[in-house]
């Protein structure tokens, strides 16, 4: 089936860390009044390559719904077609476009809200910084109803931790909103988390069950359970490379997690 392409103009690019070759960038769509999509979903980017073959590639919309525009995060691949693509778009003068069809994918947030964990590595915190744009928007209604939202950011080294800043002033304003990054490879100055994402997810959970006065479920739920039957409170959401996705899938299959509370997005 042809999808209708769109045609999407750079209004701003940013590189947000020089070391990993992570850029920011805006885009308008002039030929829509809005664009709307649900935080989370991608979009596909449609280009030809060297030898006239058409090439697409999915990116997450690093944003929330907001007018004719949406935003993505990417990082530079080396030899790759399309991300380079992306980050050789000029800066000056900006004005640049891509084809684009989309938003496609089902990588949502489930209603009505509960806690959540949202777990990323690399890029794929673009879908959660959509995600938190849409439950906590600046001077707009808060849309989290009370519940415990947890982003836990998985990266190498301090120079690598995108959106840092926004991240932080969010958790200042909002208390039910807990910001994790943890490091791998953190330099000895560094006195936030570190190791994998995987263990901050366990200790959440964990926590959360102590607090609550809940014991933890110690085997998985009757997979022949119906739909209308599970009433999960809590859910996680996993974004970023297969090895980490699955990984976090396991330790949470391991502490009795019923799968359809493991919500996940593979960028490999
Ligand atoms: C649903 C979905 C959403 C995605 N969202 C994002 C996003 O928000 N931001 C983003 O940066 N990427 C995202 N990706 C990955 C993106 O689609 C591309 O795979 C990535 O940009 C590389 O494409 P390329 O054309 O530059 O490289 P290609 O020419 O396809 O590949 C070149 C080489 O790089 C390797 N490679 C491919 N992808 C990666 C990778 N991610 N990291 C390291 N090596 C890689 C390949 O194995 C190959 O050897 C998403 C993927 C999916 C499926």
């Amino acid at each position: 089936m042809a999808r209708e392409l769109l045609t999407a103009r750079l209004e701003s690019k940013e590189c947000i860390s020089e070391v990993a070759q992570c850029y920011h960038f805006v885009f308008v769509l002039d030929e829509l009044e809005s664009f709307l999509y649900a935080a989370g979903q991608f979009v596909s980017g449609v280009a030809l390559d060297a030898k006239g073959k058409m090439q697409t590639r999915a990116y997450s919309l690093a944003s929330a719904a907001n007018g004719n525009k949406f935003e993505l995060c990417v990082n530079r691949v080396e030899e790759g077609f399309f991300s380079n693509h992306l980050a050789d778009l000029p800066d000056l003068p900006i004005g640049g476009t891509i084809q684009i069809h989309g938003p496609h994918g089902h990588f949502i947030l489930h209603e009505p809200i509960t806690d959540s964990i949202l777990v990323a590595t690399g890029t794929g915190v673009a879908p959660m910084r959509g995600y938190l744009q849409w439950l906590f928007p600046e001077g707009g209604p808060d849309r989290s109803n009370g519940k415990q939202i947890w982003l836990v950011y998985g990266t190498r080294h301090e120079s690598d931790i995108y959106y840092r800043a926004e991240f932080e002033a969010l958790a200042a304003r909002v208390p039910n909103f807990h910001y994790l990054p943890t490091l791998s490879r953190a330099e000895k100055s560094w006195t936030g988390l570190r190791g994998h994402v995987q263990e901050h997810v366990v200790r959440i959970i964990e926590e959360r069950a102590a607090r609550l006065g809940e014991p933890l479920p110690e085997l998985p739920p009757d997979p022949a359970l119906l739909q209308s039957e599970l009433n999960f409170d809590i859910y996680t959401y996993i974004c970023g490379l297969n090895e980490m996705v699955s990984g976090v899938r396991e330790r949470l299959s391991a502490l009795g997690w019923h799968k359809k509370q493991i919500v996940f997005e593979r960028y490999d």
